[in-house]
């Protein structure tokens, strides 16, 4: 009965519900492997002494995290918008953006989440297919050509692209942004893993919006806090979608420790990404494996002779993401890196299967 309520558009649609499940080893959702240090735990343990924390509303506006956020890249808080998660913003943005059958173009493979929130805002999402022969490198010209030919309210890039791992440089992004008047949302959520940013470019091109999140770098996936970076005008717009008191007091709390503290975590990112580059040597030598595409992000998209590799990795107690059957990464699992134990059990764990 309730079917016959659903809006039509959405029949097929499915619920964002990536794998749960108590695995020892999880290497699916490029979360960070390392534990938070001991001075962030100690700042951490403050929140509950003040109760008010916890019978208040929050700041509606994030407006500490913001200060600290802005300082951090030399913009101003009226440049930064805090959401729950990266995902909250992108679906904001969408929100004030689209009207119905407005088109949203975006890559493809890439983070689910552009399509998923363009056609639950009633977009219309407009993939370009990166090319596997390339090692779905970008293709610039035909990004402007199909932008311009489409006209659609947005264009998303993301860099490093998810699952395929490969960035976008600075002159690629500015060329984009010099020949389409659409905003562009540069996708950074693993920008810590390779050392460019389009931020940038944020103070040069009022129509860029750059994501960025707490969940990958500075592991609080738990905690859903991603902002976006850009100019005051765009940044107003996504404001208009965002939730009242979105972020919650304990969010916010750790997301200003983790700005207070953030050349903490840079020992860890190094270590991550040692850790690429041992395992991509080592991994791509393995029998079973076809091919391990260079990645500039915490995770590998590993395209292995057969199909049924997740499956013997999830029996062997390691959960990775399983791209096998998507047509476009066909044979393809996504790993993220994990600490050098975890990649071990990993090595071990794919030679098994050969
Ligand atoms: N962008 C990309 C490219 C991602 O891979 C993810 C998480 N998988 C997100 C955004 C969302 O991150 P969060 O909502 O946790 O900030």
């Amino acid at each position: 009965m309730i079917k016959n309520y659903i809006r039509k558009d959405l029949s097929g649609f499915q619920p964002y519900e990536p794998e749960l499940g108590q695995y020892p080893i999880k290497l699916d959702a490029n979360e960070n492997p390392f534990k938070h240090s001991e001075v962030i735990l100690n700042e951490i343990n403050e929140f509950t002494k003040d109760p008010f924390n916890l019978s208040r509303y929050p700041d509606t506006t994030s407006s500490e995290l913001k200060k600290k956020i802005a300082k951090y890249w030399h913009f101003k808080k009226e440049n930064v918008v805090c959401g729950v998660g990266s995902d909250q913003i992108i679906d904001c943005l969408l929100k004030v953006l689209i009207e119905p059958g407005d088109k949203i173009v975006m890559p493809s493979p890439s983070f689910s989440m552009y399509k998923h929130s363009t056609v639950l805002n009633h977009g219309v999402p407009i993939e370009i297919t990166l090319d596997e022969a390339n090692n779905y490198a970008y293709d610039i010209e035909a990004i402007i050509k199909i932008t311009n030919e489409q006209k659609p309210k947005a264009l998303f890039l993301c860099s490093p692209n998810n699952p395929t791992g490969n960035i976008l440089s600075n002159k690629e992004i500015e060329s984009v942004l010099k020949a389409v008047d659409c905003p562009v949302i540069v996708d950074e959520a693993y920008a810590e893993f390779t050392h460019t940013t389009a931020i940038d470019l944020i103070n040069q091109y009022e129509h860029l919006v750059v994501l960025r999140t707490f969940s990958k770098a500075y592991g609080l996936a738990g905690l859903r806090l991603g902002y976006a970076l850009g100019h005051k005008d765009i940044i107003d717009a996504i404001k208009l979608g965002v939730p009242p008191y979105n972020l919650n007091a304990f969010a916010q709390f750790v997301g200003q420790i983790i700005m207070d503290y953030i050349d903490v975590y840079k020992s860890d990112l190094d270590v991550i990404m040692k850790e690429r580059d041992r395992l991509i040597d080592i991994i791509n030598k393995l029998e079973l494996v076809e091919k391990v595409y260079p990645s500039e992000a915490n995770f590998l998209l590993i395209k292995c002779k057969k199909d049924t590799i997740a499956k013997g990795l999830k029996e062997k107690d390691i959960l990775v993401r399983d791209f096998s059957k998507h047509p476009n990464m066909l044979n393809c699992i996504r790993v993220t890196i994990g600490t050098e134990e975890e990649n071990n059990q990993l090595i071990q764990a794919l030679k098994s299967l050969e």
